[in-house]
């Protein structure tokens, strides 16, 4: 599962869950991504601090891992990128899955090198309150649309909680709330 993750929230922990129980994965690893060229006209926190945010935040369950590979790699992220490096820490035949919001799915015919990304897993873009699962029209078979429990949290809400001084207590770990207050996160509204 691919997201800036800045920082992580329930909304991602609760698809990555479901996601992982409906279609039986051993595994799921959060890639926090290294610099998000779609979000290149937005302030975003440092790989390191939403890497750590990230880890704190799966540490307690086993199914739940992290990896730096998009944190490590220099320029910006490109998701055929990730599952290439991925794919090749892993034994040969394991299925890879891209678990993706509905809302980024939708883009994905935008993304570059497309038909790579598809060879390389398949795509499953989970509901998000106020986005219409809708078929981007991606290749079927490859392609699964699948509803999770609703849970109307954003990154970009959390950070302008912070900023305004409002709780985000219940809406991320209790952990990721105790780091964003101990680094002092987030205190101004870096979104435009
Ligand atoms: P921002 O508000 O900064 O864009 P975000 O909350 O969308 O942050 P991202 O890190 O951009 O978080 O999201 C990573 C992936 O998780 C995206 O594909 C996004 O669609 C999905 N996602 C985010 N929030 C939810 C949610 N509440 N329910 C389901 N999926 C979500
Ligand atoms: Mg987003």
């Amino acid at each position: 599962m691919g997201g800036t993750f800045d920082p992580i929230h329930f909304g991602h922990l609760v698809a990555a869950s479901e996601v992982a129980h409906q279609f039986g994965l051993a595994e799921v690893w959060f890639v926090p991504t290294g610099n998000p060229w779609q979000k290149h006209d937005q302030q975003v926190s440092s790989a390191e601090d939403r890497y750590l945010m990230t880890v704190i935040a799966t540490a307690a369950d086993a199914r739940f891992s992290v990896s730096r590979v998009d944190v490590d790699r220099p320029g910006p992220t490109y998701t055929a990128d990730t599952l290439k490096e991925l794919r090749q820490s892993l034994p040969e035949p394991t299925d890879l899955y891209f678990i993706t919001g509905a809302d980024a799915l939708a883009d994905i015919l935008t993304w570059e090198r497309t038909d790579e990304v598809r060879e390389l897993a398949y795509l499953i873009g989970v509901t998000r309150p106020g986005h219409v699962l809708a078929d981007p029209g991606v290749a079927p078979g490859r392609t699964t649309l699948f509803e999770v429990p609703a849970l109307a949290i954003s990154s970009t809400d959390c950070r302008e909680r912070v900023a305004r001084g409002a709780p985000i207590d219940y809406l991320v770990p209790a952990g990721v709330a105790s780091y964003i207050a101990k680094r002092g996160m987030y205190r101004r509204v870096t979104t435009p």
